[in-house]
């Protein structure tokens, strides 16, 4: 086997001009792609996908790309991201789900979404890697969502990039749009300092308690963007290393870190 064993990813998908904008987080994803072993497919856990149970969405052509937001810029909806799908990864995740006691299933229609396509757009621009979308059920908690990430651990061995994009901190009406330069909100580091300090220090349990931190809920009125955070914490590991691969802030409270997560060197 000379595929090495890829880190699992978290990734903050912010706004979807994330996919054009010359930011710190977008370049960090132009970066990020070129750094990592080349995986053979990723799987990538949508904060932008609901499901009752884990449903995976792979297609047997290539992905449609799903422009899913409203008031934004018209280069935007031109976007295209015509990854292929993977039936191979799709089967095999679906049993590893099933082995662990998910009622897993398949919707091979939906497309990806902007938060699997915004960010891998700019890691493979390319469009070169085969992609399998992974759902999220906000009725779930955390610890369901690592137990998703520990069941799917072992495609990491298989040269399966395993991806969760959603948003560090995640609170749409209290963006504030003076622009670049905004103070960040004490309620955002006052969550997302503890949270980030937790994962770092491998405290899983710890971090998989995000509902008591300090003004969780405004930070996460609604978890689903959360909960890839905790898909891929799980698919690094038992107990992960974490790695900040990136931290910024856009919009004054919209927290953009990154993690890695894989087995302590
Ligand atoms: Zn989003």
């Amino acid at each position: 086997m000379d595929t090495p064993r890829l880190p699992s990813l978290f990734l903050s998908h912010g706004s979807p001009m994330l996919a054009l904008d010359d930011s710190p987080a977008g370049r960090f994803l132009d970066g990020l792609g070129p750094a990592l072993p080349r995986p053979r497919a990723v799987l990538v856990a949508s904060a932008h996908f609901e499901a009752p149970g884990p449903m995976l969405a792979s297609t047997s052509g290539r992905h449609a790309t799903v422009h899913d937001f409203r008031g934004f810029p018209p280069p935007l909806y031109a976007l295209q991201y015509g990854a292929t799908g993977d039936e191979g990864l799709a089967t095999r995740a679906k049993a590893l789900l099933e082995q662990a006691g998910f009622a897993a299933t398949r919707d091979d229609t939906r497309g990806l979404d902007h938060g699997a396509w915004v960010p891998l757009r700019r890691m493979y621009p390319g469009i070169d890697v085969p992609v399998v979308a992974l759902s999220v059920d906000p009725r779930r908690d955390a610890a369901w969502h690592w137990r998703v990430g520990r069941a799917l651990a072992p495609l990491r061995d298989e040269g399966v990039l395993v991806i969760g994009s959603g948003g560090f901190s995640h609170n749409l009406r209290e963006l504030d749009w003076r622009g670049s330069g905004v103070t960040p909100a004490a309620w955002m580091t006052g969550f997302t300092d503890p949270l980030r300090t937790r994962l770092l220090a491998g405290d899983v349990a710890g971090a998989l308690d995000w509902q008591h931190l300090p003004q969780a809920l405004r930070n996460h009125p609604s978890p689903e963007h959360l909960m890839p955070l905790y898909v891929a914490l799980g698919a690094g590991g038992e107990a992960p290393h974490a790695r900040l691969l990136h931290d910024s802030i856009e919009l004054g409270s919209l927290a953009l870190d990154a993690f890695a997560f894989d087995e302590a060197a």
